[in-house]
């Protein structure tokens, strides 16, 4: 479902490097590009990737001229001799390089500023395409440049990471947002689930459709996220689509929602903590902390999270939380009562409000008939209301049953918060 409107801008990037090609670095520029572009309403409609060659990246400008109107590139802006962009850019447009002396004194200082002296490959990095403006580097020694040719704009960023981010959110994004003013407006929104698989998201979401909105999907094990995106005249108008449509995919799929506004699921248990007052610790055995991890994620945890325990072996769980010998001897490590003792003991300790307790096996080995690897008992122990636990059986990796462990004790304490506080 992709009713794009023909007068958004179209944006595309082109990643360069030999590196990306074979396959030794990710492209988490494009990644981050696209994920930053697109939730701002942006139409990131192609993206190419090229080596370090003359001829293919030029052929990628020419492609990206005729089906485009901004164009972000990335990489080869550096001081080696497979650096190309800069040169290739100077062809392309009919220019040629030139000593840019702004270019040349920053990279001087930058230089100096740490001790050392400018080599002849750093030079490099100051000629630039003569047509070209210089965008600063302020984060490290690659100046960028754009330049607008044909109603188009390009935008040449360097390739390290950190300093492509902070270019895009410098210069582009911003320019961007000024280029499209003029046009249709839009508003965003995210919804994520937690607890349905993918097809019974789509079952549920069928022939849910509406001109000017477009609904993508993203499985984020064990999350499924949906970005709502509407295109109107007006910002109201682009946020009442938004809006109804959101409405509409929250009626269908009930309480798995636990954000329409992008929230992780850690950020929305806080919430809740502060909004009830209550505090939080917690117990983990085969999570190994990540539980307490993801908790204190999220800024101004303090307030509500006491403490967190990782209770890996049994000696841990009856010298620390006092879970009792004969409990673990009767039941095993990974059983409900177990998970329930840990719970409390681990509230008791701490004082707080709740007290959530994990053990489970996260394989691949030690499991058995009775308990398979994936089983996980998550017990939760609240004051002045008591004792529950549930038995889990998940599936995959040691890593993604660990992550699918705390995503569901976090589940099962917001649960707990909306419904029975
Ligand atoms: P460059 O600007 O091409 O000299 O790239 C400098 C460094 O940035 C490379 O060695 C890569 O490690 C990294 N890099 C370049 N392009 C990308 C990209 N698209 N995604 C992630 N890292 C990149
Ligand atoms: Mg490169």
């Amino acid at each position: 479902m992709e009713p794009r409107n023909d007068t958004i801008m179209k944006i595309e990037i082109i990643s360069t490097g030999d590196e990306l090609m074979s396959g030794l670095t990710l492209d988490s520029n494009f990644n981050w590009a696209g994920d930053t572009l697109t939730t701002l309403g942006f139409d990131v409609a192609y993206h190419t990737t090229v080596g370090d060659i003359r001829d293919r990246i030029a052929e990628a400008f020419h492609i990206a001229q005729n089906r485009a109107q901004a164009v972000i590139v990335t990489g080869g802006l550096g001081p080696t001799d497979d650096d190309l962009t800069a040169e290739v850019a100077a062809e392309y447009f009919g220019s040629s390089l030139e000593l840019n002396q702004e270019a040349y004194d920053k990279l001087e200082n930058w230089m100096k500023e740490r001790g050392k002296v400018l080599s002849e490959s750093n030079k490099k990095q100051a000629y630039l395409p003569a047509c070209s403006t210089m965008l600063d580097n302020k984060w490290g020694t690659a100046p960028g440049f754009r330049i607008e040719s044909q109603g188009m704009i390009f935008f040449f960023l360097p390739g390290v990471p950190t300093e492509f981010h902070a270019m895009m959110n410098h210069y582009v994004v911003p320019e961007l947002e000024n280029r499209a003013q003029d046009r249709m407006k839009r508003a965003m929104r995210l919804v994520k689930i937690f607890g349905l698989p993918e097809s019974e998201v789509a079952e549920r979401l069928r022939g849910l459709e509406h001109e000017g909105v477009t609904l993508g999907y993203r499985s984020h094990r064990p999350e499924i996220h949906l970005r709502v995106c509407s295109f109107a005249d007006t910002e109201s108008h682009a946020q009442k689509l938004t809006r109804d449509f959101v409405d509409e995919i929250q009626s269908r799929i009930g309480e798995y929602v636990f954000t329409t506004e992008g929230e992780l699921l850690e950020e929305v248990v806080g919430r809740l903590l502060i909004e009830k007052s209550l505090t939080l610790a917690t117990a983990e055995s085969c999570t190994g902390g990540l539980l307490a991890s993801r908790i204190t994620d999220v800024p101004g945890s303090s307030t509500y999270f006491l403490e967190g325990i990782v209770s890996y072996s049994n000696e841990a769980k009856e010298k620390v939380l006092g879970v009792s010998e004969s409990l673990l001897q009767s039941h095993g490590a990974v059983s409900a009562p177990v998970a329930e003792a840990m719970a409390s003991g681990v509230r008791k300790l701490s004082g707080s409000d709740i007290g959530i307790g994990i053990s489970g096996i996260a394989g691949p080995g030690g499991g058995t008939a009775e308990k398979p690897v994936g089983t996980v008992y998550i017990g939760l122990d609240v004051k002045g209301v008591g004792t529950s636990s549930y038995k889990y059986q998940f599936s995959g990796s040691r890593e993604q049953i660990k992550i699918v462990s705390s995503e569901k004790a976090l589940d099962m304490i917001m649960k707990f918060l909306i419904m029975k506080v």
